[in-house]
């Protein structure tokens, strides 16, 4: 059965979508939007704080958490999440309108990603109280420095949520659900040589540049298998032309959705490194000199992995059912705040938005596409309030 989903006030939505794209963004320069949202959701009815996540990160905000009170005291309470951070280019924003959609002048990002998702939420939460629609708690969480790392969720204390489960409105496309996402892996590798006069005794020298392509040559990189990936992104090293380098940085990720996949991975490319330098020494008067490596691994982030009988994924799918649309599963390359939440023990997955071509001065939104994701949210919020009887959310709580 099919319900007509509530109005969405199209015009406030991308008026709202117009102002906020319009404010820069960039990681750790999130102080002007948050204080604009901080606004926003105060004048909507919202208890409002702003964590101390900013100060740990070095940013000039932190994150936001808003609370709003349910008229259903017993439904379970729940998060509703974006970041309000953006990659650059995003020194100014100059948003273009044609018809439905919304892209820049090409000198910036939009910043669809992720306010996309924010003014979803802000526009399903107006239209649910507005309307007196029953809903349980409701809890907002805007992250900052998502595009940095993740680092405004890793800093974000879940333990003061209410809410055990929900979602993250962070990725392209729209009505479709990302229930599995990579652990990811930073890596670098230090190459250390010997430093000599090229043209006078390159003999005594150890190059750190043609080891570390040596390690490069034949490593696997690019899409490994179907779950896993890797890159070497960065690469420094050497002085000048006619000194033999002895030193060389390189630094690349993993990810994999397959955690020993991602250990192998891991593992393959350290071995490389490990392999270029065996045995490449030279001896110097009464010294022996050894080329060396230092690999430092982090960890990221871990793995979504959201099982197909989670009752979020009930909940969203049944909520697309509602309102006559399809809301299919998926995996992605991609991090995002919902495997910080994940991995904190959350219930949650991440809700296709609208934004599109993301990263890049092409990006744009279609304002259909922002409709469809408020109507979704707003269904979500109201399903999850619904009695038990009524429908998938009737699981809730198992
Ligand atoms: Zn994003």
């Amino acid at each position: 059965m099919t319900t007509v989903p509530p109005p969405i006030d199209v015009a406030r939505l991308r008026d709202e979508f117009l102002e906020l794209v319009s404010i820069p963004s960039l990681s750790r320069h999130e102080g002007t939007v948050a204080r604009r949202l901080v606004g926003i959701l105060g004048a909507m009815g919202a208890s409002v704080d702003v964590d101390d996540a900013g100060e740990r990160v070095g940013g000039d905000t932190g994150n936001i958490l808003a609370r709003f009170a349910g008229n259903q005291p017993a439904a379970p309470p729940i998060l509703l999440s974006s970041h309000m951070d953006t990659v650059g280019p995003a020194a100014a924003i100059h948003p273009v309108v044609e018809g439905d959609v919304i892209h820049t002048d090409r000198t910036s990002v939009l910043g669809g990603d992720d306010k996309a998702g924010i003014v979803a939420i802000l526009e399903a939460i107006r239209v649910l109280r507005e309307r007196g629609i029953p809903h349980g708690d409701i809890e907002v969480v805007l992250t900052i420095c998502e595009e940095s790392g993740l680092m405004g969720a890793k800093h974000f204390d879940v333990g003061r949520l209410r809410a055990r489960r929900g979602i993250v409105l962070d990725v392209d496309g729209v009505s479709e659900l990302i229930t599995r996402a990579p652990a990811a892996n930073r890596m670098s590798f230090t190459v250390h040589g010997l430093a000599a006069h090229a043209g006078m005794c390159p003999e005594q020298g150890l190059s750190a540049i043609q080891m570390a392509a040596q390690a490069v040559v034949g490593m696997r990189l690019g899409r490994v298998d179907e779950e896993t990936t890797a890159n070497l992104g960065v690469i420094q090293g050497g002085l000048a032309t006619n000194i033999v380098p002895d030193r060389v940085i390189l630094r690349g990720e993993a990810r994999s959705l397959s955690v020993p996949k991602l250990l192998a991975q891991t593992e393959h490319m350290r071995q490389r490194f490990e392999e270029a330098i065996a045995g490449r020494s030279v001896r110097i008067g009464d010294r022996q000199h050894t080329a060396r490596v230092e690999v430092e691994v982090t960890r990221q982030y871990e793995c979504l992995d959201v099982p197909a009988g989670a009752d979020i994924v009930a909940l969203v799918t049944g909520a697309a059912r509602a309102i006559g649309r399809r809301c299919p599963t998926r995996s992605t390359g991609g991090g995002s705040d919902a495997n910080v939440f994940a991995a904190r023990g959350l219930e949650v997955a991440n809700l296709a938005c609208g934004m599109r071509d993301i990263h890049t001065v092409n990006e744009w939104v279609d304002v259909r596409d922002l409709v469809l994701t408020a109507e979704l949210v707003l269904e979500i919020v109201r399903l999850n309030a619904a009695p038990r009887e009524a429908g998938p959310a009737g699981s809730i709580g198992r």
